[in-house]
Protein backbone atom coordinates (compact mmCIF):
# COMPACT_ATOMS: atom_id res chain seq x y z
CA UNK A 1 0.00 0.00 0.00
CA UNK A 2 1.09 3.08 -0.87
CA UNK A 3 1.19 6.47 1.91
CA UNK A 4 1.06 9.66 0.58
CA UNK A 5 1.79 12.17 3.03
CA UNK A 6 0.89 16.17 2.45
CA UNK A 7 3.75 18.13 4.00
CA UNK A 8 2.96 20.85 6.52
CA UNK A 9 5.59 22.65 4.25
CA UNK A 10 3.49 22.30 0.91
CA UNK A 11 0.26 23.10 2.61
CA UNK A 12 2.00 26.50 4.02
CA UNK A 13 3.05 27.22 0.40
CA UNK A 14 -0.69 26.98 -0.71
CA UNK A 15 -1.79 28.84 1.79
CA UNK A 16 1.15 31.59 1.33
CA UNK A 17 -0.26 31.81 -2.71
CA UNK A 18 -3.57 32.57 -1.83
CA UNK A 19 -4.38 36.08 -1.99
CA UNK A 20 -6.80 37.71 0.58
CA UNK A 21 -9.84 37.79 -2.17
CA UNK A 22 -9.04 33.89 -2.05
CA UNK A 23 -9.31 33.88 1.62
CA UNK A 24 -12.51 35.42 1.91
CA UNK A 25 -14.67 33.96 -1.05
CA UNK A 26 -16.70 31.47 0.21
CA UNK A 27 -17.64 28.07 -1.87
CA UNK A 28 -20.88 28.84 -1.95
CA UNK A 29 -20.20 32.66 -2.86
CA UNK A 30 -18.54 31.23 -5.58
CA UNK A 31 -21.33 28.65 -6.69
CA UNK A 32 -24.03 31.43 -6.21
CA UNK A 33 -21.50 33.78 -8.38
CA UNK A 34 -20.42 31.31 -11.09
CA UNK A 35 -24.37 30.20 -12.01
CA UNK A 36 -24.98 33.91 -12.71
CA UNK A 37 -22.88 33.18 -15.84
CA UNK A 38 -25.04 29.54 -16.66
CA UNK A 39 -26.19 29.61 -20.03
CA UNK A 40 -27.59 26.64 -20.97
CA UNK A 41 -31.13 24.56 -21.85
CA UNK A 42 -32.45 24.16 -18.90
CA UNK A 43 -34.72 21.00 -20.10
CA UNK A 44 -31.32 19.82 -20.22
CA UNK A 45 -29.49 21.01 -17.17
CA UNK A 46 -28.40 18.20 -15.27
CA UNK A 47 -26.87 16.34 -18.64
CA UNK A 48 -25.00 19.67 -20.23
CA UNK A 49 -23.54 19.69 -16.40
CA UNK A 50 -22.34 16.76 -16.08
CA UNK A 51 -21.01 16.28 -19.99
CA UNK A 52 -19.46 20.05 -19.27
CA UNK A 53 -17.47 18.36 -16.24
CA UNK A 54 -16.26 15.13 -18.03
CA UNK A 55 -15.33 17.90 -21.21
CA UNK A 56 -13.60 20.22 -19.11
CA UNK A 57 -11.60 17.24 -16.70
CA UNK A 58 -10.53 15.89 -20.11
CA UNK A 59 -9.27 19.12 -21.13
CA UNK A 60 -7.48 19.01 -17.93
CA UNK A 61 -5.68 15.84 -19.00
CA UNK A 62 -5.47 16.88 -22.69
CA UNK A 63 -2.75 19.68 -22.06
CA UNK A 64 -1.31 17.95 -19.31
CA UNK A 65 -0.52 15.31 -22.49
CA UNK A 66 0.74 18.29 -24.72
CA UNK A 67 3.24 19.51 -22.01
CA UNK A 68 4.50 15.85 -21.81
CA UNK A 69 4.71 15.87 -25.69
CA UNK A 70 6.31 19.20 -26.55
CA UNK A 71 7.87 20.40 -23.39
CA UNK A 72 6.72 23.65 -23.17
CA UNK A 73 7.84 26.01 -20.28
CA UNK A 74 6.58 24.96 -17.08
CA UNK A 75 5.04 28.62 -16.63
CA UNK A 76 3.04 27.98 -19.82
CA UNK A 77 1.33 24.60 -18.56
CA UNK A 78 0.76 26.12 -14.99
CA UNK A 79 -1.36 28.90 -16.37
CA UNK A 80 -3.35 26.17 -19.04
CA UNK A 81 -3.39 23.90 -15.98
CA UNK A 82 -5.03 26.56 -13.59
CA UNK A 83 -7.65 27.69 -16.62
CA UNK A 84 -9.03 24.34 -17.07
CA UNK A 85 -9.45 24.01 -13.52
CA UNK A 86 -11.21 26.54 -13.44
CA UNK A 87 -13.35 25.28 -16.33
CA UNK A 88 -13.94 22.45 -13.78
CA UNK A 89 -14.46 24.15 -11.01
CA UNK A 90 -17.18 26.21 -12.78
CA UNK A 91 -18.90 22.77 -13.89
CA UNK A 92 -18.76 20.98 -10.20
CA UNK A 93 -21.06 24.10 -9.40
CA UNK A 94 -23.75 23.64 -12.07
CA UNK A 95 -23.28 20.54 -11.05
CA UNK A 96 -24.03 20.60 -7.91
CA UNK A 97 -26.44 23.17 -8.21
CA UNK A 98 -28.38 21.16 -10.49
CA UNK A 99 -28.47 18.12 -7.92
CA UNK A 100 -29.78 20.92 -5.16
CA UNK A 101 -26.04 20.01 -3.76
CA UNK A 102 -24.28 23.21 -1.76
CA UNK A 103 -20.61 23.32 -2.21
CA UNK A 104 -19.83 24.02 0.70
CA UNK A 105 -21.21 20.74 2.00
CA UNK A 106 -19.89 18.92 -0.89
CA UNK A 107 -16.75 19.86 0.72
CA UNK A 108 -16.87 18.96 3.71
CA UNK A 109 -18.63 15.44 3.27
CA UNK A 110 -16.06 14.65 1.16
CA UNK A 111 -13.38 16.09 4.02
CA UNK A 112 -15.07 14.12 6.55
CA UNK A 113 -15.13 10.70 3.95
CA UNK A 114 -10.87 10.94 3.27
CA UNK A 115 -10.47 12.23 7.32
CA UNK A 116 -12.63 8.82 8.34
CA UNK A 117 -10.72 6.70 5.68
CA UNK A 118 -7.56 8.03 7.11
CA UNK A 119 -8.17 7.43 10.64
CA UNK A 120 -9.46 3.70 9.97
CA UNK A 121 -6.21 2.81 7.78
CA UNK A 122 -8.19 2.77 4.21
CA UNK A 123 -7.00 5.53 2.20
CA UNK A 124 -5.10 3.28 -0.13
CA UNK A 125 -7.07 0.72 -1.89
CA UNK A 126 -10.39 0.82 -3.98
CA UNK A 127 -14.26 0.83 -3.36
CA UNK A 128 -16.24 4.19 -2.81
CA UNK A 129 -17.74 2.69 0.41
CA UNK A 130 -14.69 1.45 2.31
MG1 LIG B 1 -11.75 24.49 -20.74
Amino acid sequence: MRVYIISTVLVEIVVQRLTSWELIMTPNEYQLQAMSTAVYPVNHGKAYAVIGLCNEAGEVAGKFKKYLRDGVAYAVIQQQIQDELGDVLWYVASVATEFDLSLASIMEGNLQKLADRKTRGVIGGSGDNR
